[in-house]
């Protein structure tokens, strides 16, 4: 079987047996300084509503809790929140079986982080991760860094880099791209729609699909902060969220 590099003409033309994942910040969401305000831009959803109607799979694929996320997306799209430690179907809300031990963990070590963190730093207390944020104040970078190592060593956390912030996770190998595999089943083509770091490891996936001899398409929203890797793998470039919601309207028609 010969994997190909597909066109949106051929995602649309496949949609009922295709699956599409996109991120939510940076590509349904416009990045904004408040990460609590960061909302679907204009059309976004009735898109995304669509869609699920015509492919066989749209999941939303985040950094983000699903705390926050149901609250912001359409109820009928699956959606997995804490890159792939809790996620929402039609029947279930299903969390990672080893992700529960560390609430615990996560609340004190967010308490922590609130109390000794750098002024301008904020503290996203997400259940079962948290995010130490710095887009506010970008001087503060390797501060936040150092304060969230010292909090990983005492804890047993571990570290990700992310878009001006560091993740604290738990041990728990799960990413993007684990995730993914978990959920794309027989679904032929497989697209994906990612901006940022948390997305190589969804790319990556797609590259071992397309190995194995599924047809994928790669689309990356290009801004400040989309990394070389990402922009390299790219089948399709974007230039911000009003385009992906052209693309999808379009994938609509
Ligand atoms: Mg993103």
């Amino acid at each position: 079987m010969t994997a190909s590099v597909l066109t949106v003409d051929d995602l649309r033309e496949r949609a009922g047996s295709a699956a599409l994942f996109l991120d939510y910040d940076g590509v349904l969401a416009p990045i904004v300084d408040d990460p609590s305000a960061a909302r679907p831009g204009p059309g976004a959803l009735a898109a995304l509503s669509e869609l699920t109607s015509r492919f066989g799979l749209v999941a939303i694929v985040s950094g983000r809790p699903l705390s926050f996320l149901s609250q912001h997306l359409p109820d009928n799209l699956v959606v997995s929140g804490l890159y792939g430690l809790e996620r929402l179907t039609a029947d279930e809300h299903w969390q990672h079986p080893q992700a529960g031990v560390w609430r615990e963990t996560i609340h004190d070590i967010a308490g922590r982080a609130e109390t000794r963190g750098p002024a301008g730093m904020t503290v996203e207390h997400k259940g079962a991760s948290l995010t130490l944020h710095y887009r506010a104040a970008p001087a503060i970078g390797a501060e936040v860094a150092r304060c969230a190592a010292e909090l990983a060593a005492s804890s047993g956390l571990v570290m990700r880099d992310a878009k001006m912030s560091v993740e604290l996770h738990p041990p728990i190998e799960v990413d993007k791209g684990s995730t993914l595999l978990e959920m794309v089943e027989d679904h032929n083509p497989v697209a994906m729609v990612g901006d940022d770091l948390g997305d190589v490891a969804a790319f990556r996936a797609l590259d071992e699909l397309a190995a194995a001899g599924r047809d994928v398409l790669r689309i990356v929203v290009r801004n400040d902060e989309t990394p070389a890797e990402l922009v390299d793998r790219a089948d399709l470039l974007l230039n911000d969220p009003a385009e992906v919601v052209e693309l999808l309207v379009s994938l609509a028609e």
